[in-house]
């Protein structure tokens, strides 16, 4: 049977961090699922366009990765989705000390959805968006950070 991970977040910007762990996940998965979290109360910095677009760019060659973007909780989506496996990348334990319960909770939500961590290699998994945005924010170059940068727009 054909498996399929969702690979949620809000991906503001999608770094090299990101990639490293989608690569890894291809290796255990058929098909991957990247998610980009809408909230409606937090626009983010780049436009959601071109968070797709950027995205749609990376992975036009890799026909088992799909982007979409959603709303409301993420475990709704795996059910609308059929899909049984959640992706969580982590950098540190601070990330496994936040990640650990919501996937416990998620769980509860859904005992068919399981929560999947992996590791991504030791020379992104420093990279963080928020700081990644700062630095575009003040005019810095991201290029080291983020594939195809220039893909990415804000308003
Ligand atoms: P959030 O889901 O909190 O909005 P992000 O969109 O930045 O966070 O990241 C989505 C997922 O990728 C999370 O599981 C996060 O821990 C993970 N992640 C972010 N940056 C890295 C990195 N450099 N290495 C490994 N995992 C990362």
């Amino acid at each position: 049977m054909s498996k399929t991970v969702l690979y949620p977040g809000s991906f503001d910007p999608f770094t090299k961090g990101h990639e490293s762990i989608v690569q890894k996940a291809l290796l255990l998965f058929d098909k991957l699922v990247i998610g980009i979290g809408k909230n409606s109360e937090k626009k983010g910095y780049f436009t959601l366009e071109s968070r797709i677009n950027h995205l749609e760019h990376l992975y036009k060659d890799e026909k088992r990765v799909q982007i979409l973007s959603y709303e409301g909780l993420t475990i709704d989506l795996c059910s609308k989705k059929n899909i049984n496996f959640l992706l969580r990348g982590l950098r540190n334990n601070k990330d496994f000390d936040y990640e650990y319960p919501i996937s416990m909770h998620n769980k509860l939500l859904n005992d068919n959805v399981e929560t999947i961590f992996l590791c991504s290699d030791l020379n992104v998994s420093p990279f963080q968006s928020n700081i990644i945005r700062e630095i575009h924010k003040s005019g810095g170059n991201i290029d080291v950070f983020v594939s195809q940068s220039s893909l990415l727009r804000i308003d």
